[in-house]
This record gives structure tokens, C-alpha cells and sequence, in this order.
């Protein structure tokens, strides 16, 4: 067994999560880079980042989470942090929406539900010990027109946070979500610009974040916050306060 903590990302090779994977891995951590498609990302990661470990799985697919955490079992053997990071969205207006594209959205927070289950089982809570950061969004709180599933999604993602805390309330496993606003990623880069310029114009700092700004707030929780549990950290330049 790994005698360094362990942190599983999850879609660690891009944005948000590879910003993540570094941050945990410097504050000590063995890292687990999950990713689903981005392979040669997820290796030049790996290639950086000392001690780290590659995961593949797509986590709408629950066979393949039980593959991966049998790799962790046979690896490592231990998970101290689990980041639920992996997304997926479909932009679309309800009515032209299709449910294909609802089912693309929805089946990533299936999976991640059963992969936080199998992780608090197999690994968490035999130790007596964890950390889940659940990222979330900002539009979760505040909804936003041509995305409902994932709005759905981020919504649901954080009254998960706040039902699980309060299921392991006294088995020091903390669980909380980070929501971020606006963040530079390919996520919000393929944005059309007079959509990112309007962004601009809402959000009180006058700037996107970036995913180090992100990955700060992941690992205070992950790795230093002892009475911080249930809660939804908004990360997102004055956007929204929660
Ligand atoms: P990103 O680079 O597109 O990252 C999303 C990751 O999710 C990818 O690495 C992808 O893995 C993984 N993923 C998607 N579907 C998956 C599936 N079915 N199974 C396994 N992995 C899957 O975007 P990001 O901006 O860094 O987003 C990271 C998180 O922050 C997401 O949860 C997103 O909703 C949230 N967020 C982002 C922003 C923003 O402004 N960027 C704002 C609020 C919230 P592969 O590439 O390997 O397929």
C-alpha cells in the first residue's frame, strides 16, 4: 500500500482537473489521473508529475468503474481524496434538446455517484478517514437558459455534497462542493466571443478565473479544512455568493 496519501481526480488530463492534479501532488499526494478520451494529455501529465498514476475509465459506464477501482486496490490500495471533477455538457434549448444529449449529461453524475459509493466503501471508510470535493458550478445555484441538463446536474451534484456529509456525519469524512463561475478552460474558450464578452460584463472582477484559482480552494478542502462539511464554495469573482 501507498505510504503517501492518495487523491483520485477525475478527468484530471484537462482544465480544471489537470490544474487540480498538480496542486494535490505538491502538497504531497500520490495523484490518480483519470481521464475518459484525453490520452496523450493525460501521459504528458503523468510525464510531470512524480509518483502519479493513470486511471482510464468512462464513468457512464459502471463496469468500467469497477475496473478502475480494482486497479487502485491492486495499485496503491488506499483513496484519502476523491475529486468528482469530470463534466459534461450539452448546449441546446429544452425544446430542441434531445434525449440522447440529456442522457450524455445525466449518465457522468450516475457515475459519479456510484464511484463515490465504491470508494467510500472499499477504501474510506474501512480507514475511518476522507476527503470528497465534489466540483459543481455556479450555474447549479443560478440556472441558465440552453443548458438545463447540466444545470440539473450541478444542482443535483451539490444536494449530494449536503445529503452524504450529513450520512457520514461522525466518521470524519468530510464532503463538500467547489461551484466555480467562469473559468479559462476549453470548456468556456469554445464559447462564441460575444457570449464570453457578456460573461465579462457580469462578473464583478472583470475576469474569467483559472483553474489554479480552482485548484487552491480544492486543496485547502482536500488536504487542510477539518470543520468545513456540506457546504458549496463558490469560486467565481463576486458572480455569486451562494
Ligand atoms: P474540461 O477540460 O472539458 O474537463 C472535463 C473533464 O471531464 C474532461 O477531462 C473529460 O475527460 C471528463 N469527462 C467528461 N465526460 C466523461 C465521462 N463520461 N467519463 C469520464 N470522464 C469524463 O472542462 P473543465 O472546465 O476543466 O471542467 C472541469 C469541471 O469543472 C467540470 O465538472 C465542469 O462542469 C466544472 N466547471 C467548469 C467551469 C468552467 O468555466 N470551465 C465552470 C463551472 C464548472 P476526457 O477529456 O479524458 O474525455
Amino acid at each position: 500500500m501507498s505510504e503517501s496519501p492518495v487523491a483520485i481526480v477525475t478527468g484530471a488530463a484537462t482544465g480544471i482537473g489537470a490544474a487540480c492534479a498538480r496542486r494535490l501532488a505538491a502538497e504531497g499526494f500520490q495523484v490518480g489521473i483519470h481521464y475518459r478520451s484525453s490520452a496523450e494529455k493525460a501521459e504528458k501529465l503523468l510525464s510531470e508529475i512524480p509518483g502519479a498514476f493513470g486511471l482510464r475509465a468512462d464513468l457512464s459506464n459502471a463496469e468500467e468503474i469497477d475496473a478502475m477501482i480494482k486497479e487502485i486496490k491492486s495499485g496503491p490500495g488506499r483513496v484519502d481524496v476523491l475529486v468528482n471533477n469530470a463534466g459534461y455538457n450539452e448546449n441546446a434549448p429544452m425544446l430542441t434538446m434531445k434525449l440522447d444529449a440529456y442522457d450524455a449529461v445525466a449518465g457522468l453524475a450516475r457515475g459519479t455517484w456510484y464511484l463515490t459509493k465504491l470508494v467510500l466503501r472499499r477504501f474510506m471508510l474501512r480507514k475511518g478517514s476522507g476527503r470528497i470535493v465534489n466540483i459543481s458550478s455556479v450555474v447549479g445555484s443560478t440556472g441558465n437558459p440552453g443548458q438545463i441538463p447540466y444545470t440539473m446536474v450541478k444542482a443535483g451534484l451539490d444536494a449530494f455534497t449536503k445529503s452524504l456529509a450529513q450520512e457520514l456525519a461522525g466518521r470524519e469524512i468530510l464532503v463538500n462542493s467547489v461551484a466555480p463561475g467562469f473559468i479559462e478552460t476549453e470548456m468556456t474558450g469554445e464559447l462564441p466571443e460575444e457570449i464570453q464578452a457578456g460573461i465579462l460584463a457580469r462578473i464583478p472582477q472583470g475576469r474569467m478565473g483559472t483553474p489554479e484559482e480552482v485548484a487552491d480552494v480544492v486543496c485547502f478542502l482536500a488536504s487542510r479544512a477539518s470543520y468545513v462539511n456540506g457546504c458549496v464554495l463558490h469560486v467565481n469573482g463576486g458572480l455569486y455568493g451562494g
